[in-house]
């Protein structure tokens, strides 16, 4: 049963470093460990998901406080990267 345990120590550490790849800020081999990870463990899909989620609401719900000139900035750039 070493491949449950494995299972375990690959979970530990895709949440350890689940902000950071949610952020696109981690290495390109750990994103393409995460990707995979995640095609096998509902668990920690689940958790990404509702990270993401979290996220988008933040997002949404900060739109309204953010400064009017930062929001034109982040939007021209979205726009810009189409
Ligand atoms: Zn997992």
């Amino acid at each position: 049963m070493t491949d449950l345990r494995r299972t375990g120590d690959e979970c530990r550490e895709v949440l350890d470093e689940l902000e950071t790849y949610l952020d696109g800020e981690c290495p390109g081999d750990f994103e393409r460990f995460v990707q995979r990870h995640l095609r096998v463990c509902t668990s920690c899909l689940d958790r990404a998901g509702f990270e993401q989620e979290l996220r988008a609401l933040v997002a949404a719900k900060c739109k309204d406080c953010a400064p009017p000139g930062l929001l034109d900035r982040v939007l021209a750039h979205l726009w810009a990267t189409r």
